[in-house]
């Protein structure tokens, strides 16, 4: 982790990516301090449920209410801590997350509302009904990642509270400043009660297993996908269900009806955003060789165009990553490229003159699979290109991976667009666009394959927040008191039940039955 502790090793110190200057100290829950976290949360959520969700969305509305007087402050603190520029933090953190605020505090009660479940068989109908009531869950732990600290973990929160779940969260020991402002929106802003919202910052390997565990009721968790088959095994271990978002190689397929200009600057946000640091980033790119030399032309053209730097003054578009392990990763996927015959066009180096984790955007072409950049997730400001030759050598190369998080395809044709966006194995593919449906709150968040289970956002990912249980209720009383499948079990009960089988299967065989049931004249007494 590139943000150590310093000497005393229960203090994180907390540093600028850009300058690489301290911001702050944290000090670092002990295991135990978690472990009473999770049972505060038990002990909170009989009382947080019995709220009902209105009662809930006046708290999270309020909380959104603070964000948007301290934007500034918060837009501020999410580039000084993680590095990205501060339209980057106001438009993919903040935005989303009061917009998220106020379509859900409306929308939730729709989607938690009960619902009937119409029964088909008739027989059954006459007498019974069924129900899906959702209900919280209990305490559910919220875990996330450095790349998005501020939305990530809040998209997770909030469902969670809205829900009528009580929260223990644990952001990312590189943004722990940006997990305990979360705090200050939420139990300052908000008034969310102790106990039904707890943040803390500990340290993932030392912190103990106490969130993936009993009374934990589910785990929401963001982050590598090394990390989350560890926190799932642990979880499986007690059969507590998890969300699990991880990570991601997405190919953005260029077809030759493309516009080129418009697909080389999607490529240039989509890779270098965030400073590539984004689960969803454009991570490799197949181009229709009949555009091939133009569309790289063009990417190295613009990607010649970004600014380099720490935001002060609005007027940088890529900023430093994260850590140092980060920039590592990026620079042993690069070297690794070149060894096995890759050039590098743009970038491919630390900046000179820049003291942060900085790292240029960086144009790869002669790329193959079997190049780390092409198969593992770089996470940083790689755009390796690789021409293709017909759709279906596209589609092949796009889902060699084992990763399916999200995808893009670009072309003028959108019939064309959508049947090979069927054929990607990604949860979320595009077209014309990348990545940016994780600021449209209504759509869901989803990996395929390694890249995870579940889903956030979404009024799917909302349900993911509630058990659906069901309730039967019976309307026979007190006219009948026997059910056809009780006992006691007689030779007339099995033919009466075997001519319902075959009715059943056959809706014209149903007056047959009928008629057959009421010759019988004693058919109450079989039946109930
Ligand atoms: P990470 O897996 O290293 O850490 C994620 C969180 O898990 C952090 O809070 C960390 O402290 C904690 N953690 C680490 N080891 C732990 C352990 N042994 N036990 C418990 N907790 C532990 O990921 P990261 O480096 O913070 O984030 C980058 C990764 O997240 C990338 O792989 C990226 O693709 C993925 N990601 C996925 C999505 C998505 O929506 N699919 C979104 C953002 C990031």
């Amino acid at each position: 982790m590139a943000r150590k502790p310093n000497s005393h090793p229960d203090v994180l110190v907390s540093i600028n990516p850009a300058t690489l200057e301290p911001l702050g100290e944290v000090r670092l829950a002990s295991a135990e301090e978690v472990r009473q976290a999770v049972r505060d949360a038990e002990a909170a959520f009989p009382a947080w449920a019995a709220l009902g969700v209105e009662g809930r969305a006046k708290y999270l509305l309020r909380a959104r209410d603070y964000i948007l007087e301290h934007v500034d402050d918060i837009c501020d603190l999410i580039s000084k801590e993680n590095g990205k520029p501060r339209l980057e933090a106001l438009s993919a953190e903040v935005f989303l997350i009061t917009d998220l605020i106020t379509y859900y505090a409306k929308r939730a009660k729709e989607v938690l509302a009960e619902r009937p479940i119409p029964l088909h068989n008739p027989l059954i109908r006459t007498m019974k009904s069924s129900k899906i009531v959702h209900e919280p869950l209990g305490v559910v732990s919220v875990v996330s990642p450095w790349n998005y600290p501020f939305s990530i973990p809040m998209s997770g929160i909030v469902f969670a509270l809205l829900a009528g779940n009580t929260v223990v969260f644990k952001p990312a020991s590189d943004t722990a400043l940006i997990g305990l402002k979360i705090d200050e929106v939420l139990r300052k802003g908000g008034g969310v009660p102790d106990g039904v919202f707890r943040t803390l910052i500990a340290s993932g390997r030392a912190m103990g297993t106490a969130l993936f565990e009993p009374p934990v009721r589910k785990v929401v968790f963001t982050g590598s996908t090394d990390v989350g088959k560890k926190i799932q095994e642990v979880a499986a271990r007690h059969l507590v269900p998890t969300v699990m978002e991880l990570g991601g190689k997405d190919p953005m397929i260029v077809c030759e009806d493309a516009d080129v200009d418009f697909a080389s600057s999607g490529a240039v946000w989509g890779a270098f955003m965030n400073c590539g640091q984004v689960c969803s980033s454009v991570e490799r790119v197949y181009v229709a060789r009949a555009l091939y030399d133009r569309f790289v032309a063009l990417c190295v053209e613009k990607t010649g165009r970004l600014r380099l730097g720490q935001d002060v003054d609005h007027d940088v578009d890529i900023g430093p990553m994260a850590n140092e392990e980060q920039l590592a990763t990026m620079e042993a996927h690069v070297q690794d490229a070149l060894a096995k015959g890759a050039r590098v066009l743009a970038g491919g180096k630390r900046p000179p003159g820049l003291r942060g984790y900085f790292y240029e955007p960086t144009i790869l072409v002669d790329v193959n699979h079997t190049m780390r950049i092409m198969t593992e997730e770089t996470f940083g400001p790689a755009l390796p290109i690789m021409p293709f030759d017909s759709e279906d050598e596209a589609v092949r190369l796009a889902n060699d991976s084992i990763f399916g998080l999200t995808a893009s395809v670009w072309t003028s044709n959108r019939e064309r667009g959508e049947a090979l966006a069927r054929r990607i194995q990604a949860g979320t593919v595009t077209v014309n666009d990348h990545a940016y449906t994780y600021g449209i709150c209504e759509t869901p968040w989803q990996g395929m394959k390694e890249s995870g289970i579940g889903r956030s956002h979404s009024d799917e990912g909302l349900l993911e927040m509630v058990f659906p249980k069901h309730i039967n209720l019976d309307h026979s009383l007190p006219f009948l008191k026997r059910r056809m499948w009780w006992f006691p079990y007689s030779r007339e009960a099995y033919e009466v039940q075997k001519m319902a089988v075959r009715a059943f299967v056959s809706l014209r065989n149903v007056p047959r039955f009928l008629v057959s049931v009421a010759t019988r004249g004693d058919y109450r007494r079989t039946l109930y």
